[in-house]
């Protein structure tokens, strides 16, 4: 029987390992005459109880990790472990995943009942315990009314729904999801949302990897947040602390859009540093010293991080207000959003203003930077273009 389906194994050993391991685990794929590296020396440790958003663009090896864990890929190297047990050589049905994809999956000829039913079977759950366990999991996604139906009768939402409680019935200690919400239109993902984080606190002993592009639901969901490019892994960290003060330029772009500006460091005290910018001077908040993070001496290259909705645009006449010239200006509901071109500033800086203004392209504003302006980032790491492109040909 799998391991997940006892309560009662819990040893020392299990109790200080982590939930999950990826030790320097690397997946190539080969077809025919070309190689693809889809994950390259990936490290990450998820424990009991914590969700970790695996975040990054399309192809960045996100799938081929979850797939690595689950068992569906063999790594080409390094291992998977689980509660400290290695699985890597596991077939994927022994290692006791629950696991959600994009598309459902639902078997099209078979009842709401018989599909979450269908996982319990193959864990050899006795006959007898399989009816209370449908209900269970049924129960915790609210599609307890529905266990009759077929999946063609039933919305997308639901049948995700439906999907997850499969997943849930074998009560697994590692769920992974892979993009559960991408195929739901806009509303429906925000409600899956909220039920998400309900059924994370319904499960507070379960370790959750959520694969995703999308950076709101990483930071609805995940306690940590591992960002991926390229095949690797290029930052990790608390979903506050990458939003506060990314450590990569990468990562800054990709979660919140952030204004990178080329700047050069002045003078620093403590966290505290002057930059110029252009022909500004800036305050700026310089992080300490640590991984992957330099000490930040005078007259070094740096990044300024701006996030847009810190801009703000002010009366031209404003005192101190730079001058900004509307490039583009677009009206998304809440907010508008501004690329301006500001004097003294090199490149395009882009702003959020709150509701609906009347510029248009060609308008003066005035522009203010929030003080400090942003939070300083290395220059040039995370976007080494030597390591952009995972294809190669052999
Ligand atoms: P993501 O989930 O982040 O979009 P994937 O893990 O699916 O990324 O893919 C990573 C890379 O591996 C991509 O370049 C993709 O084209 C390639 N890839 C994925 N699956 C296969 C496969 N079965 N055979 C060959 N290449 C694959
Ligand atoms: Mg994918």
């Amino acid at each position: 029987m799998s391991s997940a389906l006892t309560t009662s194994t819990a040893t020392a050993a299990t109790a200080t390992e982590p939930a999950i391991v990826f030790d320097r685990v690397g997946v190539t794929y080969r077809r025919g005459r070309t190689t693809t590296v889809a994950l390259a020396d990936f490290n990450l440790r998820v424990a009991a109880g914590e969700t970790v958003a695996l975040l990054g663009p399309s192809g960045s090896g996100k799938s081929t990790a979850l797939k690595a864990l689950a068992g569906f890929v063999r790594p080409t190297s390094g291992a998977v472990r689980l509660a400290g047990r290695e699985v890597t050589d596991l077939s994927p049905a022994k290692r006791g995943i629950g696991v959600v994809v994009q598309s459902y999956a639902l078997f099209p000829h078979m009842r709401v009942s018989e599909n979450v039913a269908f996982g319990l079977k193959a864990h050899r759950v006795p006959r007898k315990e399989i009816g209370d366990r449908v209900r269970e999991a049924l129960e915790m996604v609210g599609m307890g009314a529905y266990a009759g139906r077929l999946p063609r009768e039933l919305s997308g939402g639901q049948q995700q729904r439906v999907a997850i409680a499969r997943a849930l019935a074998i009560r697994p200690k590692v769920l992974l999801l892979d993009e559960p919400l991408a195929a739901l239109d806009a509303q429906l993902r925000q409600s899956m949302l909220g039920e998400l984080q309900q059924l994370r606190k319904a499960l507070p002993d379960t370790a959750m990897l959520y694969v995703t592009h999308d950076q709101s639901e990483a930071l609805a969901l995940a306690d940590r947040i591992a960002v991926m490019r390229d095949a690797r892994l290029v930052d990790i960290d608390t979903a506050h602390n990458l939003w506060r003060q990314p450590a990569t330029e990468f990562t800054a772009a990709f979660l919140g859009g952030a204004n990178l500006l080329p700047c050069r460091v002045n003078h620093v005290s403590g966290t505290a540093a002057l930059v110029t910018v252009g022909e500004h001077t800036l305050r700026a908040e310089a992080p300490l010293p640590g991984v992957g993070r330099p000490d930040w001496v005078p007259d070094a290259r740096a990044q300024l991080c701006v996030r847009p909705h810190t801009v703000r645009i002010v009366p031209l006449t404003e005192r101190d207000a730079l001058r900004g010239t509307v490039i583009t200006a677009v009206w998304k509901g809440a907010v508008t959003r501004l690329h301006l071109s500001v004097a003294g500033i090199p490149g395009e800086l882009t702003a959020e203003t709150p509701g609906h203004t009347e510029l248009v392209a060609g308008d003066q504003v005035g522009v203010r930077f929030p003080d400090p302006a942003g939070v300083l980032i290395p220059p040039g790491i995370g976007t080494d273009s030597a390591t952009a492109d995972p294809e190669v040909r052999a």
